[in-house]
């Protein structure tokens, strides 16, 4: 048997005549930029995060440096955000001149340590990105808690968390401004790239729109400098059929979830912790283990691939050389690091696949 660590064919084809249908359309009207589809999309997704407003960008990655612009942050501020992360959540916070400062994470749901963010706070320190790792929610809570009691902004980073919950409500509804990747392998992945920023407060919207293109107001009237920022026509049409089928991937991948935990039970292998105020989407699925590499290699000797998220935390990164973080620095995403391991995750997964990554898991561990 092979179990391909994402296969993104199965749904296409569920998918093909609508998705062709809307490319159809975008191009006999060849408008490729702009259009109904794009504010529809916003509409639908803004809805869907329960916010006010949503503005379509091309990837994750701008809107969280967008989201950075619109709050204020500039050249001197600080940014707390974790080391566990894609490059991208803080590649955008050095790029527009401030400062990123890593705090540790919890050791049970990989996601910041909210106990240790007080001492990481400093007078320049502007703003909290939490990441929603693998598709489960930061504690919020304490995040706006802390948040309110020092002034700060707080960016979600909810790429790999567009359904998830906390308590009752959804990812990216919870900060000042929130910002989603579609990157096709996402739980609603576009046909390219592409992305958004959400929030309630018009003000944030309003600036990132102008941001997203060019920073006019009115057609080659400028107000600032901006972007070219825009997320396609034909994107926005196809995300839009996809999200509709969001909810029911999402519980597809929770059943596929709780089945490898059920499978996993009663080893040494540590499996992924959902705190009472939690609903994941596991965008991925972590597991730990002692001998991860080894584990890795002899998975894929047996037709199966795993995926590693991620081997290198940021802070030790050749990139970040300059902010001199030292090994052991962050002691808990280190170690967490060199044992995490992805197991194959999407909404089309077989039962029968996971029992075979498992039982295979289970003879190389128990060999
Ligand atoms: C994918 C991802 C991004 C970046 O999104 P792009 O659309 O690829 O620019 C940012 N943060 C996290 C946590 C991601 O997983």
């Amino acid at each position: 048997m092979k179990v391909p660590f994402l296969d993104l064919k199965i749904q296409y084809q569920t998918l093909k005549k609508e998705v062709q249908a809307v490319v159809n359309d975008v191009f006999e009207n060849t408008a490729f930029v702009g259009g109904k589809q794009v504010s529809l999309f916003e509409q639908n997704f803004a809805n869907y995060c329960n916010t006010k407003y949503c503005l379509g960008l091309n990837s994750g990655t701008d809107a969280l440096k967008f989201a950075l612009l619109a709050l204020g942050i500039k050249e001197g501020d600080e940014v707390i955000t974790v080391a566990n992360t894609f490059i991208a959540t803080t590649e955008v916070i050095s790029q527009i001149g401030a400062k990123i400062v890593f705090v540790d994470i919890d050791e049970k749901t990989y996601n910041i340590d909210v106990s240790k963010i007080r001492e990481k706070i400093t007078s320049k320190t502007k703003a909290i990105i939490p990441v929603h790792l693998y598709g489960q929610c930061a504690d919020m809570d304490e995040i706006l808690k802390i948040a309110k009691e020092f002034n700060l902004s707080v960016i979600e980073d909810a790429s790999q968390a567009h359904g998830a919950k906390y308590k009752t409500l959804r990812a990216g509804s919870m900060g000042d401004i929130s910002a989603f990747s579609f990157y096709p392998g996402k739980n609603l992945g576009a046909y390219g790239d592409g992305g958004a920023i959400v929030s309630n407060n018009k003000k944030l919207i309003d600036y990132s729109l102008m941001l997203r293109n060019h920073g006019q107001k009115e057609k080659y009237y400028h107000e600032i400098e901006g972007y070219n920022s825009r997320l396609d026509t034909v994107q926005a049409g196809i995300l839009d059929i996809k999200l509709k089928y969001l909810d029911s991937w999402n519980s597809n991948r929770r059943k596929i979830a709780h089945y490898y935990n059920e499978l996993l039970k009663n080893t040494e292998i540590i499996t992924p912790f959902e705190p009472e105020f939690s609903e994941a989407v596991y965008h991925l699925y972590i597991v730990r283990l002692k001998n991860r590499d080894e584990v890795k290699k002899k998975l894929l000797e047996k037709g199966i691939e795993t995926g590693l998220h991620y081997p290198l935390p940021l802070h030790l990164q050749n990139a970040y050389k300059h902010l001199n973080y030292v090994e052991g620095s962050l002691p808990i995403t280190e170690k967490v690091s060199k044992e995490i391991l992805s197991l194959p995750i999407y909404p089309e997964l077989t039962l029968e696949q996971v029992e075979y990554v498992v039982k295979e898991l289970k003879a190389i561990i128990y060999a």
